[in-house]
């Protein structure tokens, strides 16, 4: 027998516990009857709930490894930057539900096009812009302001652009999660130095840092960092 509780800290987020006993979490689909990437769907109570894969979306593997600030709730605005093929985008998607907004900046044809087809199409409250998230400046004319960036484009430095787009879109006091390359899996070793100067150009340019997790066992290169945003006067 399913069951279905919901996440302790965080709306919009679920604990199902599938017949095998394993506790795994989920989302209500947005879009039910449509799957994104071959994900395990159970119907209870007239709702379609898809399990969040972990080891496929770092946002999921952030929520398992415990992070402090998870900003993304039912009714948000989000801007994701580096949206692939939809896999997380999607379960934003469902957090978010009919009130939210995500502007998912996507600038590789092949996926944006996969985007469009598994995603866009089936999910009104999914925009997407297909751009270069360093030129933030190109889609001002596209969106709002928002509530939260989220930002896993898999670029060295990504902690400009980032901060480039909350300049131009994020609001005061907003908040921000960045997949950033991993501190060092070895504890007894110094954090990378991409993860040392991503951390530091967010904190000169009005962020203060939250937390930095390790996304291991899900994810063996990233950490997750959040942090909140005040413009400077
Ligand atoms: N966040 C996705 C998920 O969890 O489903 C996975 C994102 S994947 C690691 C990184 C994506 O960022 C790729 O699809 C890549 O094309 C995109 N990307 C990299 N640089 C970009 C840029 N400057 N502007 C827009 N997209 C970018």
């Amino acid at each position: 027998m399913v069951a279905i509780e919901p996440h302790e800290r965080f709306p919009g987020i679920y604990w199902v516990t599938l017949e095998d006993g394993t506790r795994r979490l989920a989302t209500i689909s947005f879009a039910p009857g449509i799957k994104v990437y071959g994900e395990i769907t159970v119907n209870v109570g007239g709702k379609e709930y898809r399990v969040w894969n972990p080891y496929r979306s770092k946002l999921a593997a952030s929520i398992l490894k415990g992070v402090k600030l998870m900003p993304i709730k039912p009714g948000s605005k989000v801007l994701y930057l580096g949206a692939s093929t939809g896999t997380t985008v999607s379960h934003v998607s469902d957090i978010i539900g009919e009130q939210g907004i995500v502007y998912a900046v996507e600038f590789a044809p092949r996926v944006a096009r996969e985007l469009i087809e598994k995603v866009v199409k089936y999910r009104s409250n999914v925009i997407p812009i297909y751009q270069d998230a360093t030129q933030p400046h190109n889609y001002s004319a596209l969106l709002d302001e928002v509530d939260i960036i989220y930002c896993d484009i898999a670029q060295p430095q990504q902690a400009k652009p980032l901060a480039d787009n909350a300049d131009l879109y994020l609001a005061d006091g907003g908040s921000i999660m960045l997949a950033i390359k991993a501190m060092s899996i070895d504890v007894t070793r110094e954090p990378s130095e991409t993860y040392k100067r991503e951390m530091k150009v967010l904190e000169q340019r009005g962020f203060n840092i939250i937390d930095a997790i390790h996304l291991e066992p899900y994810d063996k290169d990233h950490a997750m960092i959040t942090a909140k945003y005040s413009r400077k006067s």
